[in-house]
């Protein structure tokens, strides 16, 4: 994806209020971040472990979502499988919960998935970081072809997220 600012980051969130965006914690490494080899910019608060941020280009603009990371029950400690990238790791995986967007979310209505801990979705389906003990799948996919199966699979969340 095309490198993005702080303000374009902060204005691409459908899922929390205007007051929210304004405030969460954006990265302060963004020139640093690998852009050409991200589907989407994915980071976790610092100061809060709980939550979560990713954000993504869906029709040519940004959207975010703000994500709440519910404190790991025993059983999620097994190896489990990334929704989006689906990597197959162990304990590597946190279930995410996005408030629906609007009126939806007010009502306290959300969409969980399971995705890699450090958001790094795009770096392990293009081999540039290890998914460490977990199971590799035989797969007879291209590098293109998990891309594609990535940005569908996180568009596809931000969709669930934004009706
Ligand atoms: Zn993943």
């Amino acid at each position: 994806m095309e490198p993005l600012t702080e303000q374009e980051i902060r204005a691409s969130f459908v899922n929390c209020t205007k007051g929210e965006a304004k405030r969460l914690a954006v990265p302060r490494d963004l020139a640093e971040r690998p852009w050409a080899d991200l589907d989407y910019l994915g980071w976790r608060d610092p100061q809060a472990p709980d939550r979560a941020y990713l954000v993504t280009m869906v029709d040519g603009r940004p959207r975010g979502l703000a994500l709440r990371c519910p404190a790991a029950a025993s059983w999620q400690t097994r190896r489990s499988m990334c929704s989006i990238c689906l990597t197959t790791r162990d304990g590597g995986v946190s279930l995410m919960v996005a408030p629906k967007a609007g009126k939806a979310g007010k009502q306290g209505d959300s969409v969980g998935a399971y995705i890699c801990d450090d958001l790094s979705c795009s770096l392990y389906v293009r081999g540039r970081k290890e998914s460490g003990s977990g199971i590799r799948l035989h797969e007879t996919l291209t590098v293109e072809e998990k891309v594609g199966r990535t940005v569908a699979n996180v568009t596809a969340f931000v969709a669930r997220v934004s009706v």
